[in-house]
């Protein structure tokens, strides 16, 4: 677990564990092999069954099973539930009935055959045993950072735990969901739930936020009301994770063979640029300051600075997803890798490699005003649209009126779009020429 996935726990556990105090029972935290500790705790609070939700990462299996031997070898039941996706990855398939891989008759064939149930309120009390077991303290799990403590943007930017995610939920099915479709893609603009860190750490279903939309929707009746282009979103991630179950080695291994031949470069320079935010593109280092501060980015920044990584740097993808993995509070195995490899060309139903955005573009036509890039690169604040996007081809004038001074006060670009652009598909030409080769 990365760095800001350990901070977001930490709350999450915290305020798990006050929500069962108040119903009448205890957070129990144990550390050690799974099976053995819950043997043991199951012998201890004469437990009869253990409940939990799937989950799909490739160790997962082999704990489930561990886990199911040792139960079964004491009469105890383990009961699995499907909490973390809309539907089983073995329960959506094509009609020859192989695994999908590509995302529009997958998201079809889920919507088609999704049976939305009535999601239960929380229960107000749970029985707890006569006597408590004992527990480790969530301080002894040592999951807040310290020397230093880098976590004031991600306290100031988000409220781990099931009420945070409600009350994420519910704002925006009440008024962000409307324009969602519209306004989705913009980084300046407050208009994406927010609720990936939430639904990755289990504090809501993927199942309540595809009834409040639905239910939104019906309040809403008429025009588009950003719910189908929401739950079509939802659903990338369920696809991910067909992937994932498809490709346990996916978060490593390119899907399509031929990205393994990629003549990737290694620069240890301009990868600690990109993770800074000193590429010089005022989009990608706005993207990357906000993932420091915040543990969390745009979905539209997080496509244009991967592109950049892997296209205009050559750096290889999962160098990308190492830094997404530590500094995101989504950090999620499944939606990071198919996403990466996504970007990357190399994924199944992946952006076509040959497609480059050119960040200066991708800046003017998301962030128009500039806000974006002004909130997380102040040095360049007093700089106008759309000379905020490319501060290199301002004035003197202008640029010494705003305070900046390229290679000082803010950096020059490392790498030049058009060059670096042209470097990349002669890249991808060798690759293609080699896979014809080996065939
Ligand atoms: P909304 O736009 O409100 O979407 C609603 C929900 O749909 C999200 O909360 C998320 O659960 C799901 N979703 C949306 N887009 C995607 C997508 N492309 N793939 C999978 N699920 C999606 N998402 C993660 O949850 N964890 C990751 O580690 C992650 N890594 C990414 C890496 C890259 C390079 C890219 C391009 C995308 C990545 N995403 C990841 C997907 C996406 O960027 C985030 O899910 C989204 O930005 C979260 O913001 P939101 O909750 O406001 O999303």
């Amino acid at each position: 677990m990365g760095g800001a996935s350990r901070w977001w726990l930490n709350k999450s556990l915290a305020s798990l564990a006050q929500s069962l105090e108040q119903r009448g029972n205890r957070l129990i935290l144990r550390r050690g092999p799974a099976a053995l500790e819950l043997s043991h705790l199951v012998a201890e609070t004469r437990a009869s069954a253990v409940f939990c939700s799937r989950t799909y990462e490739p160790w997962a299996q082999a704990l489930e099973q561990d886990l199911k031997r040792a139960l079964d070898s004491v009469g105890v039941a383990l009961k699995r539930y499907s909490g973390a996706l809309l539907k089983e990855p073995e329960d959506v398939r094509t009609q020859a009935g192989e695994p999908f891989k590509v995302y529009s008759p997958f998201w079809r064939a889920l919507a088609a055959s999704y049976d939305a149930q009535k999601t239960l309120p929380a229960p107000d009390k749970i029985p707890a045993p006569a006597k408590f077991p004992t527990s480790d303290t969530l301080d002894s799990l040592a999951l807040h950072p310290r020397h230093p403590d880098w976590s004031h943007g991600l306290a100031e930017t988000w409220i781990p735990g099931e009420a945070g995610a409600h009350d994420r939920l519910s704002h925006f099915m009440a008024s962000t969901v409307k324009d969602y479709a519209e306004l989705r893609n913009r980084p300046d603009k407050p208009g994406t739930s927010r609720l990936s860190p939430h639904l990755h750490f289990g504090e809501i279903s993927p199942a309540m936020c595809w009834q409040a939309a639905r239910d939104a929707g019906h309040r809403r009746s008429g025009s588009d009301n950003g719910v189908e282009t929401f739950l079509k979103e939802l659903v990338w991630r369920e696809f991910s994770y067909t992937l994932l179950v498809q490709r346990p080695d996916l978060p490593e291994v390119p899907f399509r063979p031929e990205f393994a031949l990629f003549p990737w470069r290694r620069d240890a320079r301009k990868l600690k640029a990109w993770q800074r935010g000193q590429t010089g593109y005022p989009i990608v280092d706005a993207g990357m300051r906000e993932l420091w501060q915040t543990g969390s980015m745009h979905n539209r920044v997080r496509m244009i600075t991967a592109s950049f990584l892997i296209k205009h740097l050559l750096l290889p993808w999962q160098q990308g997803e190492a830094w997404f993995w530590d500094t995101l509070v989504d950090a999620d195995l499944a939606s990071n890798a198919a996403s990466w490899q996504w970007v990357a060309g190399s994924g199944a139903d992946a952006a076509p490699y040959f497609r480059i955005f050119n960040p200066v573009l991708q800046g003017t036509k998301f962030d128009p005003d500039g806000t974006y890039v002004r909130r997380f690169v102040p040095e360049l604040a007093k700089l106008a649209a759309p000379d905020i996007h490319a501060p290199w081809e301002a004035s003197d004038l202008v640029l010494k009126s705003a305070g900046v001074v390229l290679g000082k006060t803010y950096p020059k670009p490392i790498v030049d779009h058009k060059t670096a652009r042209e470097q990349a598909l002669t890249a991808y030409d060798d690759v293609k020429m080699s896979a014809q080769a080996a065939k």
